[in-house]
């Protein structure tokens, strides 16, 4: 009977592939087989894992720092490359995706599922419109927009703020962090909540 395969995920904080982690894939993957998908949230994912080689191929990534999807983990944003890498750019994507990953790095359990997409100017190039928290660099400062998703019926999110510095983003996004987890039982799209009379933000 055929082994049964896998996918595993690697997490990658702002698409960055540490040198070490892409040599050990790589080295893996000639080992047991594995492709190797670039996915649509800049993660990594191993996929064609054969179900006896799980531990070891986690262990041995986990062994260079690497992190894995699971339930209950606080969505990396997901960002355009921004300033110094893109002539367009305006503000360091990296550094304030960043500030957003300390800033929940203890959260013990986040409720699905909503994502972070964060993009340095206002060409989108991230999709932060159609994402449940979008941050869009402007020469005034970043806008944030609440409630955007894709899928089948795209919606573009409701802006909630204009003008903001990197330290009024992070709050907000706390902000609708804990509204999620207050009015949600298991898992919820953020859209759902632009609703609710209690919704913290008004349109802008
Ligand atoms: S959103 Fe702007 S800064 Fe980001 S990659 Fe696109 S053009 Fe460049």
């Amino acid at each position: 009977m055929n082994e049964k395969k896998i996918s595993i995920t690697v997490l990658l904080p702002a698409g960055r592939l540490p040198l070490d982690i892409m040599a050990k894939a790589h080295e893996l993957a000639g080992r047991y087989d594995l492709g190797i998908y670039c996915s649509l949230t800049q993660n990594m994912r191993l996929i064609n894992v054969p179900e006896s080689a799980v531990d070891n191929v986690k262990n041995e990534l986990a062994e260079l720092g690497a992190d894995f999807k699971g339930p209950g983990k606080f969505p990396l944003p997901r960002i355009c490359v921004g300033k110094d890498h893109c002539s367009l750019g305006l503000v360091d994507t990296e550094e304030l995706s960043g500030r957003i990953t300390a800033r929940f790095a203890g959260r013990e359990k986040t409720k699905a599922k909503f994502k972070i997409a964060i993009c340095g100017c206002p060409l989108n190039c991230s999709s932060p419109k159609e994402t449940d928290i979008g941050v869009v660099a402007t020469k005034k400062g970043y806008e944030i927009y609440a409630g955007g998703k894709g899928g089948a019926f795209p919606k573009i999110g409701r802006r909630i703020k204009r003008e903001a510095t990197a330290d009024e983003v992070v709050d907000i996004i706390a902000t609708l962090v804990d509204f999620h987890h207050e009015k949600t039982k298991t898992k919820q799209r953020m859209y759902k909540l632009l609703a609710d009379p209690e919704f913290p933000f008004a349109e802008v």
